[in-house]
């Protein structure tokens, strides 16, 4: 039984034919009406775990250091102007040394991202993801803490932060890992057990446990190494 009532799916789908395309609407139907089928082709057929393994291979690009830059033309941004289909969503750290698309080699309308510091699974951000994979199509999802992330070092610190910093910093989760951050073997270790908790958060979503259940989508946590450039499944 879906836990996503008729009425509700179907204004979901208003919402994202109005204002992102009709591809969508087949996406979520599983029909034949496409606005851009090219685009939709590119990832309708493949399954969530070779959808990883591209992402995967386009990490193995970067650090090997031989990028293919592909989807990052104008072509592309006139194919993806009339719908899009992003194979993968990813919850990542703010960090500007952490953005997505170069670290995966991935281009225009490839990936659905949502970057908050230690990447969080805030409310809203779940609502954003869930768009991603249930309207939008993405097949993988994500979490990717980092090395040397500052949002986990405050946690680990603890005590008040000013203005609005704390409210993101208290959605941090490092487990059971207690020792100080000056120690950067610990910094990894609760940088690994939040991206484990933020995917339990991002379970507890209806909307994502049942595209998991009927197998449209598969949710992994990951770390990225700031110095080799390699992203490793957790
Ligand atoms: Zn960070």
């Amino acid at each position: 039984m879906s836990p996503i009532p008729p009425i509700d799916r179907r204004q979901l789908i208003q919402y994202g034919g109005a204002f992102l395309g009709t591809s969508l609407m087949a996406t979520v139907l599983g029909n034949q009406i496409v606005s851009n089928p090219k685009v939709q082709a590119q990832t309708i057929n493949q399954t969530p775990q070779e959808l990883l393994n591209q992402l995967m291979e386009g990490n193995g690009r970067f650090s090997e250091q031989r990028r293919l830059k592909a989807n990052q033309d104008f072509n592309r941004l006139t194919e993806v102007a009339q719908g899009q289909n992003p194979f993968a969503a990813i919850l990542s750290c703010a960090d500007s040394r952490v953005p997505p698309e170069i670290i995966f080699d991935q281009g225009l309308g490839d990936l659905f991202i949502c970057r908050i510091a230690g990447n969080v699974a805030t409310p809203q951000e779940v609502g954003s993801l869930e768009f991603g994979t249930l309207v939008l199509g993405a097949k993988v999802l994500m979490v990717l803490g980092h090395q040397g992330c500052g949002a986990v070092k405050a946690a680990m610190d603890g005590g008040e932060l000013p203005g609005q910093i704390g409210s993101v910093i208290k959605k941090i989760d490092i487990g059971s890992v207690t020792d100080d951050n000056s120690n950067a073997a610990s910094v990894t270790m609760a940088t690994k057990a939040n991206v484990e908790h933020q995917m339990a958060v991002l379970k507890q979503s209806s909307v994502l446990s049942e595209l998991m259940a009927e197998e449209k989508l598969t949710i992994v946590g990951a770390y990225y190494n700031l110095g080799s450039g390699i992203v490793t499944l957790l």
